[in-house]
């Protein structure tokens, strides 16, 4: 049954979740005014899926079962899922201004549903069988996954196993009958407080001596001994003002967390990965290729930026002027060539086989390194065409002062035909999508989320294939080395 964006905000209730931000243990994280932008921003994925122009986006036909399901809770079937893929990516980031959160866990689902059946295949195991079950569970319930992959890493120098301290690096402490103990942190978890499940994965490929860190499984978000510290975001604190204009996007936005698992018990019915080291490495493969994928979103975002360019270029009239349109074009190209690359890998993705069909992975890798860069250029052209009044603007509450009030009304009036509200409001906008909450995900999560520039640099390095470049043009130029 697909959940509407109000079922889904009910199913949030009930949770038991430990959070804590501020240095507080937040009761009511769904209420919490610096916490609700994000999840208003997952319930969007709830709330399309029931629109019908968005049908064909936002649902698809469940490979378990042949019901309707949202797509976040699919697996990929074919290039056009892949493509479907991209294309909801790009219509949740227009439609919400942030990251919308529950990329991480259609993409660990997609990445386990391959991995499980290679390790089945290798090692007669069954968590293939495990893991379709799990899935079956996840789309029944249309829940929401967090995709938790980033271990804190400590020395970087050195292997999980020589770490200083051996928690750096998330772990099997104890072994029983019915499960395992795992203790760790995985940091930066994106929507880790919207999600109704967890699931882990190892963040690095690794050796025989590593095998305790190589481990994969999924949890209830409340599991016992799991924990939640919100990380601080530029300007949050404007969300607990009583007026919400100088957020810039009041409804939406995004938040990570620290996700703390001090010595959690797993039923051995919800481990995909024990100790068999050598797939940690293609699990995170896996992972990172599809998320870099889901970068699309940053199009959407991209698509919000460049339309708020174009409406202060006008508010303040030189929507005319050529290096105005010019730098529009310009933004336009760079978020246009963010959304080919996602779409490139997609339609040259391919069956793996457990039957489940994957992004083309050097092309997915360059799409991402283009997205650690050109959000950044196109921000700074919107900077440039709203002018310095985006950071030298008055609060809200300024405007409404008796005292000073028709001063600002006079003084920030831009085109006589627009109101200094709304040339205040998209002001606001790309300030918070260029240097307030919304940054952190069109900036500064565009450069490392989904792994940073360098990690995409070794996987082109990899997928290259410049041997067969060179042979191309040393037949050209005759070149005969036998
Ligand atoms: Fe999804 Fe984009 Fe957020 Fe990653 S950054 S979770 S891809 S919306
Ligand atoms: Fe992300």
């Amino acid at each position: 049954m697909m959940m509407t964006a109000q079922q889904y905000e009910e199913s949030l209730r009930k949770l038991d979740l430990v959070v804590y931000m501020f240095g507080r243990r937040v009761e009511n994280p769904v209420d919490d005014p610096i916490l609700r932008p994000s999840m208003n921003a997952v319930a969007k994925t709830y709330e399309m899926a029931h629109q019908s122009e968005h049908e064909n986006i936002m649902t698809a036909t469940s490979h378990l079962n042949g019901e309707k399901i949202n797509r976040f809770t699919h697996i990929h079937q074919s290039t056009t899922d892949l493509v479907n893929k991209t294309k909801m990516g790009r219509l949740l980031g227009g439609h919400t201004g942030c990251c919308f959160q529950r990329c991480v866990g259609m993409d660990a689902l997609n990445a386990l549903s391959i991995v499980t059946y290679d390790i089945d295949k290798k090692y007669d195991t069954r968590y293939n069988e495990r893991f379709l079950k799990y899935l079956a569970h996840v789309q029944e319930k249309d829940l929401t996954c967090d995709g938790a992959m980033t271990d804190p890493k400590g020395d970087r120098s050195l292997p999980p196993h020589k770490q200083p301290d051996p928690d750096m690096f998330l772990r099997v402490v104890a072994e029983k009958d019915d499960g395992i103990v795992v203790r760790g942190a995985k940091a930066h978890q994106t929507g880790a407080v919207n999600s109704h499940e967890i699931i882990v994965m190892p963040t690095i490929a690794m050796r025989e001596e590593d095998k305790d860190y190589a481990v994969s499984f999924a949890l209830p978000s409340d599991a016992p001994g799991i924990a939640y510290i919100m990380g601080r975001q530029s300007c949050d604190t404007r969300k607990t003002e009583t007026n919400p204009l100088d957020t810039g996007n009041p409804v939406f936005g995004g938040h990570e967390a620290l996700v703390v698992f001090d010595d959690v018990f797993v039923p051995w019915e919800r481990v995909f990965l024990y100790k068999e080291h050598e797939f940690a490495g293609p699990l995170v493969e896996r992972f990172a290729s599809y998320h870099r994928q889901s970068y699309a979103c940053k199009s959407g975002v991209g698509d919000v930026l460049i339309g708020a360019s174009q409406t202060i270029a006008e508010y303040n009239g030189v929507q005319n002027a050529s290096h105005i349109k010019d730098k529009l074009i310009e933004m336009t190209h760079l978020n246009e060539t963010l959304f080919c690359g996602s779409l490139a890998c997609a339609a040259e993705g391919r069956e793996e086989a457990s039957g489940t069909y994957c992004v083309n992975t050097l092309l997915a890798n360059v799409s991402k390194q283009n997205v650690t860069r050109f959000p950044y250029e196109i921000a700074r052209l919107a900077q440039d065409i709203a002018g310095g009044l985006m950071v030298t603007l008055p609060s809200a509450e300024d405007f409404k002062s008796p005292e000073v009030g028709k001063w600002l009304e006079k003084y920030y009036q831009g085109n006589k035909d627009v109101s200094t509200e709304n040339r205040f409001r998209i002001l606001r906008l790309i300030e918070n999508l260029t240097l307030g909450t919304a940054a952190v995900g069109y900036l500064t999560e565009s450069m490392h989320g989904a792994g940073s520039p360098q990690a995409q640099r070794i996987m082109i390095s990899r997928q290259s294939n410049t041997p067969e470049k060179q042979k191309l043009a040393k037949k050209l130029c005759g070149i005969d080395e036998k």
